[in-house]
């Protein structure tokens, strides 16, 4: 049984055709197209949607997805926002042919799952937008696994109050050591009371730092009530 997730078909061709319709127009932020940026868009893209998961060959394609308008929708925001995002943080990584690779440990490691969850209002249960979400590994800002992945995160309307996070793997001596990491999720919002969540995480150390996104080890948080300040 082959399991994929039907957007990144999707998300693929939508972001190559945003690059070309983007490059055709006179813009002064798109400084760069290459290979390394679009894969980067695409990642920044399908960190920030819900995955949609088929079996193969079942007969269902990725025509469900693009007969849903809100999907699409989502879908050419969040490409552009990520291509601005990409553009703009062009210049620390640029070049650099395996940007991940370079930054993380080697030899044995902890890795993370990644971390989802998301936020409302806990009167009206709506989405809250410009809520910063920030993740804390024992009260330091956690790096990021990559520059696609952001630490604090803003809420926006697209994203319906949803996050993730992937914290970047641990060096370690050993392979099989066992170690517990403290998480804070901090979350703030103009006219809302701010809250913390803190939980704990067991990690078995492995021979090498995990750096391929595996959905299957991600770790769903509840989701998180801000109540508004009194008036
Ligand atoms: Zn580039």
């Amino acid at each position: 049984m082959k399991v994929h997730n039907i957007l990144e078909e999707v998300v693929n061709e939508k972001v190559n055709d945003m690059y070309e319709k983007v490059k055709s127009m006179p813009t002064a932020w798109l400084t760069c197209d290459c290979n390394q940026c679009r894969e980067d868009t695409i990642s920044y893209v399908l960190n920030r949607l819900p995955p949609r998961y088929i079996v193969s060959g079942r007969g269902i394609t990725h025509q469900a997805v693009l007969e849903d308008r809100q999907t699409l929708a989502d879908i050419d925001a969040l490409t552009i926002e990520g291509m601005k995002k990409v553009a703009l943080s062009k210049r620390s990584y640029h070049g650099l042919t395996t940007n991940i690779a370079v930054k993380a440990p080697t030899g044995p490691a902890f890795n993370f799952p990644a971390f989802l969850g998301s936020v409302s209002d806990g009167d009206s249960f709506d989405t809250i937008e410009g809520a910063k979400i920030s993740l804390s590994l024992e009260s330091t800002l956690a790096d990021m696994i990559d520059h696609t992945w952001l630490n604090p995160i803003i809420t926006s309307k697209i994203s319906k109050g949803r996050y993730s996070f992937w914290v970047k793997p641990i060096s370690t001596s050993k392979v099989g050591e066992q170690k517990n990491f403290n998480f804070t999720i901090e979350i703030s919002a103009p006219k809302y009371e701010s809250v913390q969540y803190t939980f704990s995480v067991p990690v078995v150390s492995t021979k090498s730092a995990e750096l391929v996104y595996n959905a299957t080890y991600s770790l769903q948080l509840p989701t998180l009530c801000l109540f508004p300040t009194e008036k």
